[in-house]
């Protein structure tokens, strides 16, 4: 597969990251050509006049096509969850050797002044209401509003949330299975940011806050509850890694077992680090015990000194259902463990990771199970 988009007489090079032999994937959607060519077309037909000195904002590109395709506009700012969306986007940039653009997560305000934003619809409804929230307090009332998404994922209730935290929407007609809505921003909807969802485990005398993106946010995981259960406790362990954190849960249990051992909490979202470090500050006697930090699996962590990386994989990335991050995760743990250092892995019955355990380690043995999960250990 050609990894090319053609638009308007421009060609992009544009990949998924990490770049796989033999991707069968592409790195854009329908609704990213949507809504290029309803741009190009606004342009052309001057109902839209873009100005070089005013932010043009993009709000989850997936792999960077909208970033490229806007990079010259000016001021582009590209805002999202995925440190993996981010790392694309920029190697796409330099990829077709095109100006950089600034990135923000989430968290960060949104830039004054935005004439434009494009926004692809995100998968999760509570990082849609605190990102139209923050859009609605923010921009000015000039400002032209896209979303898109596939047809399927665009839903009554969809429309709905715009309406209430935006303002006035319309939607188009459906071209290769991708809508767009158009949303005209009404002041008078401002309101207060939604709070980070905080909720207790009172069985581990822990409270956790989970920003928007964060998985399972608004209640413990049962893959995270059984794991939980079989975190070990052993003062011989130096540094353990909670590897796709989340909320930092599984991170926080271990740091409090092991007041001896470092513990580092990685996640690809920026939502999920934030909430893990807030996390940490909250329930630990010794905050400084836990370092949290985006990363793509361990890329950054490769020859590690890790005696124990915990993980609860997640099996899909943004739409897509997928095992490659698991086996990803898998392959990166074992690089940053030391020699008989331990991987333990909690994954539904059906997903079947002993056999991509047992082609990476030494000794793998099933520890626990209940009809659902499957937990596993593995060692170097
Ligand atoms: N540890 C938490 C728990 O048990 O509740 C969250 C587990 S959740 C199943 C998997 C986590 O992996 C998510 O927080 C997700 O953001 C993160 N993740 C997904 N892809 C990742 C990647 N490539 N690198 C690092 N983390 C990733």
């Amino acid at each position: 597969m050609k990894p090319e988009l053609t638009l308007h007489g421009q060609t992009l090079q544009l990949n998924r990251y990490p770049i796989r032999q033999h991707e069968t994937l592409q790195a854009w959607d329908a609704a990213d050509e949507y809504l290029i060519n309803q741009v190009e077309d606004m342009k052309q037909q001057q109902t839209l006049t873009l100005d070089a000195e005013r932010p043009v904002l993009i709000m989850n590109d997936s792999f960077g096509a909208l970033a490229c395709w806007f990079a010259r506009q000016g001021q582009t700012v590209s805002v999202g969850d995925s440190y993996i969306a981010r790392t694309a986007s920029q190697h796409n940039l330099a990829a077709n050797a095109l100006p950089d653009i600034a990135f923000a997560d989430c968290l960060a305000p949104v830039p004054p002044q935005t004439q434009l934003v494009l926004l692809k619809l995100p998968k999760n409804n509570r990082l849609l209401v605190w990102q139209l929230t923050q859009l609605c307090a923010a921009l000015p009332e000039d400002c032209v509003v896209i979303a898109a998404a596939k047809a399927r994922d665009i839903h009554t209730s969809t429309l709905k949330l715009f309406e209430k935290h935006l303002g006035p929407t319309r939607t188009s007609l459906a071209v290769k299975k991708a809508r767009l809505i158009f949303c005209q921003p009404d002041k008078h909807l401002a309101a207060a940011l939604p709070e980070a969802q905080r909720w207790a485990v009172p069985e581990y005398k822990l409270t956790l806050t989970n920003h928007a993106n964060v998985f399972s946010g608004e209640s413990l995981d049962i893959g995270a509850r059984l794991l939980l259960e079989h975190i070990p406790q052993d003062p011989a362990l130096k540094h353990i890694i909670d590897l796709g954190c989340g909320n930092g849960v599984i991170g926080l249990q271990a740091a409090r077992l092991n007041p001896q051992a470092k513990v580092t909490c990685v996640d690809e979202s920026y939502m999920a680090v934030a909430s893990c470090r807030e996390n940490a500050d909250l329930n630990l006697t010794n905050p400084a015990q836990l370092e949290a930090k985006v990363d793509n699996c361990l890329e950054s962590m490769a020859n590690s000194d890790a005696d124990l990386v915990l993980c609860n994989p997640p099996f899909h990335q943004q739409n897509t259902i997928t095992d490659h991050i698991a086996w990803q995760m898998f392959c990166d743990a074992k690089q940053s463990l030391k020699q008989h250092g331990r991987l333990i892995v909690i994954g539904n019955r059906h997903l079947g990771y002993d056999g991509k355990l047992k082609r990476l380690f030494a000794k793998v043995q099933k520890i626990a199970q209940n009809p659902k999960f499957v937990v596993y250990q593995a060692e170097k």
